[in-house]
């Protein structure tokens, strides 16, 4: 079972447009209208049958929801996010569900008895297990899943070690911290499901970076999953400690962006231990989704795209601005819609991240799967900050430009920017300040003025201060041995 190719991707495509269709008309006619306090209330104030969404089309005509809508925020309306997990009763099954329905209901009820029909529906509706984000805003968000969503955890475990082509000889590390975190338990169920063995360490946090180094010498890992700065931090430890990497062709990582230039570190750092040819593939998800959509294996420099389930969830790419529905390959914000949830729903959520080159529906060049892909040329909305240049007004700066054109840069080893108000002050401007490792001594005058008009150019910013510290300190600023995410940007702002 591992190791069977999922045949329905391989597809056409407008089969599975078919069964997208079946399936999100079943999902909001039987799952998600009766038992979703949230879009029950949304369908009929806005005069939507459920009935009549039938197809991707129809999903416009329901209205977007995005991250506020579901937050609990603290001293805010309690509850919020509960409004959105699917909860049936007796009386909604009765008076929302189709006499077939009903009908099976009762005969399995008469057949198999009253607790059996109570513990199927527990199975499928109690909410069980919770992942979160620990957001960069300092709200956390969670979601919930059930018996339901395991399975389907189980699932999309089992469809990344397939995308990725790690077969059931091949072992794994994942270096993930240890946490409510969907990356982390992702990786244990895709090893669980795939057959495949994969040792989770938890992280820095857990065993520190010494420990994983042992981890991986014992195991001779073929993949290595975690957070990408984490795993950089790991291998310019195991290149001071003389480590040969020969037996690793794989690095998966996730919960982060991967520009070309920060997998080109990575394969120079294998390259010098013995490890030329590893292939560095990211992926993509979030909390809400409960799961994440891998690269498939391709040369560093060229990316597939993220590959996508079209049989539990549908994407659109929308006009940030105006909301319209954007066409194949068109740029725009990706909207998410769960058609195979039970525990929190959402439909039509806006993810704010923006992709470049939007979605494609053309069978992947690489490895033939019919899904569509995501470019993954994607701003995330975390990385687009306000920064006021001036007291008049903030100016919108796209952090995730920043960062490539930094991790792009041949010279530059880590860094991290800090964001603080001049003097403290809160009606003052902002005032950036990068903190910068090298790979070996440069003229440090030259490099600052060259890197501030190389910013300049491409974006709208420079910095105010450049600081120039060891790896070691720059590690310890974006404390990669504890956050779940490195923290790349230190916004102090008030
Ligand atoms: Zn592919």
């Amino acid at each position: 079972m591992a190791q069977k190719k999922d045949g329905l991707f391989f597809k056409p495509w407008k089969e599975l447009q078919e069964l997208q269709n079946r399936q999100l008309h079943y999902f909001i006619t039987r799952k998600l209208y009766p038992f979703s306090p949230y879009y029950r209330r949304l369908f009929d104030r806005n005069n939507i049958r459920p009935d009549e969404i039938r197809t991707v089309q129809d999903l416009r005509r329901i209205p977007f929801v995005s991250k506020a809508d579901f937050q609990d925020v603290p001293g805010g309306p309690a509850g919020k996010s509960r409004e959105f997990i699917l909860q049936p009763s007796e009386e909604l099954i009765r008076k929302y569900l189709p006499k077939t329905e009903l009908v099976k209901f009762a005969l399995t009820r008469l057949l198999k008895g009253k607790d059996f029909v109570k513990e199927r529906l527990e199975r499928e509706y109690r909410p069980i297990f919770l992942t979160g984000t620990a957001g960069t805003t300092g709200q956390s968000l969670a979601s919930l899943y059930t018996n339901h969503d395991l399975d389907n955890l189980k699932i999309y475990g089992r469809r990344m070690i397939d995308i990725i082509g790690m077969k059931s000889e091949d072992l794994g590390v994942n270096v993930f911290p240890y946490a409510p975190h969907l990356a982390f338990w992702l990786a244990i169920f895709a090893g669980i499901e795939g057959g495949v063995f994969i040792l989770s360490t938890g992280g820095g946090k857990t065993i520190g970076t010494e420990g994983n180094l042992k981890a991986i010498a014992k195991v001779k890992p073929q993949f290595l999953i975690g957070v990408p700065n984490y795993v950089y931090h790991l291998l310019k430890e195991a290149k001071k400690e003389g480590m040969d990497l020969g037996f690793l062709r794989n690095i998966i990582l996730g919960a982060s962006r991967v520009p070309e230039g920060f997998k080109r570190k990575l394969a120079n750092l294998l390259a010098e231990m013995n490890a030329p040819e590893v292939k560095i593939f990211g992926t993509y998800g979030f909390t809400e989704a409960r799961t994440a959509w891998p690269e498939c294996p391709t040369a560093i420099g060229v990316s597939s795209g993220y590959h996508t389930y079209p049989d539990k969830e549908i994407f659109e790419v929308i006009d940030p601005d105006t909301g319209e529905v954007k066409g194949e390959g068109e740029d725009g914000e990706l909207v998410y819609t769960n058609i195979d949830s039970r525990g929190s729903s959402v439909l039509r959520y806006r993810t704010g991240d923006i992709v470049k080159g939007g979605i494609s529906y053309a069978p992947c060049p690489h490895c033939g799967r019919t899904v569509p892909r995501i470019s993954s040329n994607l701003v995330r909305s975390s990385n687009i900050r306000t920064i006021a240049l001036s007291k008049i007004k903030g100016t919108l700066v796209n952090f995730n430009s920043l960062e490539h054109i930094l991790d792009d840069h041949k010279e530059i080893d880590e860094w991290q920017i800090e964001i603080v108000k001049k003097d403290n002050d809160p009606y003052e401007v902002d005032e950036l300040t990068l903190y910068v490792s090298l790979f070996k001594e440069t003229d440090r005058e030259k490099f600052s003025r060259q890197l501030n008009s190389d910013l300049l150019s491409l974006t709208e910013i420079s910095f105010n201060r450049i600081v120039f510290e060891t790896h070691q300190e720059i590690q310890k600023r974006i404390e990669v041995e504890s956050a779940v995410k490195a923290k790349k940007i230190a916004d102090k702002r008030p």
